[in-house]
């Protein structure tokens, strides 16, 4: 018998939920992680009194009953919903794209004058979207996508907007009603108080090393335990012998201000080409923080390279053939490793996603027995 029944790689969300689940079916978890601390991407950090959000906005939204039910268990969630805005050489639009972004463009009032606009302005599109640029004219017309869209996308992505595939913008709603909210979510909110309460009560009852990475002694942490739920790079863990995985990565600058209020919103994207950053995060406006001071972070789209931070996996074709050698390695070849999370999987999963693929998970492997052959 081993010391563990799993050893957890990753105290992220995904990690934590499972180290939580094995807990509840007496099973005895390590969880080891690289970094200095627990929560993976949605940790954050009390300073001052404001909750920083260190890897970018985290705000929970999710259309499944069970996860909002389950994630309020470990804080409660309050009435926040994105509703970012975008400056475009100064002036100011509500996103997502609705009746509000309408009227400021073009003076209009009703829905049928935004729509008769956008019919006129999409006719330079002729046949189905065949790209990014395509599909957003097509959707919102030619002066939203000049003004709130190739900017700020080809900023981000690095890319030309007429060389990126037309299913990113399509995460975007579009409204034709005065609805600022960013997300179609039944429920949303952020927990107050942050997040990485959630990862400590996920936790608790369980062994956790920081510090630690699973590569550093391999072996050493293959022998602790029965089954190993890894949440690290799925590359990474063989060792990239069918090349490396791509990332789109971003970078936070961040400072105190000695004001109370920078921005009067927790999200403004800068949508202008010029601007050298994709947005700025104020992180006070999540809990509606009334602190004296107030932190923001500026956020930068960086070139990936390997050993940097991964935050975004690249959907493309080449992504995805890369991925289907590593899934076909794993399944054959590493029957005692389950890999999860975003970056075992390689998915771009939202925290709500995540939890749920981590109780799929949990379901289907404590209710067996593990030991049977
Ligand atoms: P992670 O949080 O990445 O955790 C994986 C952990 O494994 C990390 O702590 C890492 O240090 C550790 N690890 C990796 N390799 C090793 C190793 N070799 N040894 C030891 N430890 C290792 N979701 C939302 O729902 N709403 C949002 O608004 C939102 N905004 C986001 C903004 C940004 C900029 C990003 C990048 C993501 C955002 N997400 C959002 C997604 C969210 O962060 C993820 O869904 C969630 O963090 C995934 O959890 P995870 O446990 O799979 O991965
Ligand atoms: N987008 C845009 N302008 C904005 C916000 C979003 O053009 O002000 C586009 C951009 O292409 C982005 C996509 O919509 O990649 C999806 O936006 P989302 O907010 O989901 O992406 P994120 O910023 O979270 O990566």
């Amino acid at each position: 018998m081993k010391q563990y029944d799993f050893l957890i790689v990753g105290a992220g969300l995904f990690g934590a939920t499972f180290a939580y689940e094995a807990l509840k079916h007496d099973k005895k978890c390590l969880i080891i992680d690289k970094r200095p601390h627990i929560g993976g991407n949605s940790y954050t950090e009390t300073v001052n009194g404001i909750n920083v959000h260190k890897y970018g906005a985290h705000i929970f939204h999710t259309n499944n009953k069970a996860v909002w039910e389950y994630i309020n268990q470990f804080a409660e969630f309050n009435n926040y919903v994105n509703s970012p805005i975008a400056n475009y050489k100064g002036e100011i639009y509500n996103l997502p794209f609705n009746m509000n972004t309408f009227n400021k463009m073009w003076g209009v009032i009703t829905p049928q004058e935004a729509m008769k606009i956008i019919a006129s302005q999409k006719q330079c599109v002729h046949k189905s979207p065949q790209n990014l640029e395509e599909q957003a004219i097509s959707l919102v017309g030619l002066d939203i996508y000049e003004k709130l869209i190739k900017g700020y996308t080809e900023k981000q992505w690095m890319k030309n907007c007429a060389a990126l595939p037309a299913f990113i913008i399509k995460r975007l709603p579009v409204r034709f009603t005065y609805d600022n909210n960013y997300f179609n979510a039944r429920y949303q909110g952020i927990p107050m108080g942050g997040y990485t309460q959630i990862a400590e009560k996920l936790l608790e009852g369980s062994e956790v090393l920081l510090n630690t990475d699973f590569f550093a002694d391999r072996e050493r942490f293959e022998g602790f335990a029965e089954k190993i739920i890894y949440t690290g790079t799925i590359d990474g863990f063989f060792d990239y012998r069918f090349g490396e995985l791509e990332y789109r990565s971003v970078y936070f600058e961040s400072e105190e201000l000695q004001i109370s209020n920078y921005q009067g919103n927790a999200v403004v994207n800068y949508t202008d080409r010029e601007t050298p950053y994709t947005r700025i995060i104020e992180h006070k406006h999540f809990e509606f923080g009334e602190q004296e001071t107030t932190i923001i972070s500026r956020e930068y789209a960086v070139e990936w390279k390997r050993g940097d931070e991964p935050y975004y996996p690249i959907n493309d074709e080449r992504n995805r053939n890369v991925l289907q050698k590593y899934l076909e390695c794993a399944a054959a070849g590493a029957p005692n490793v389950v890999f999860g999370g975003r970056l075992g999987e390689y998915k771009y999963y939202d925290m709500d996603v995540t939890i749920e693929s981590a109780l799929r998970l949990a379901a289907k492997i404590l209710t067996v027995d593990m030991y049977a052959k």
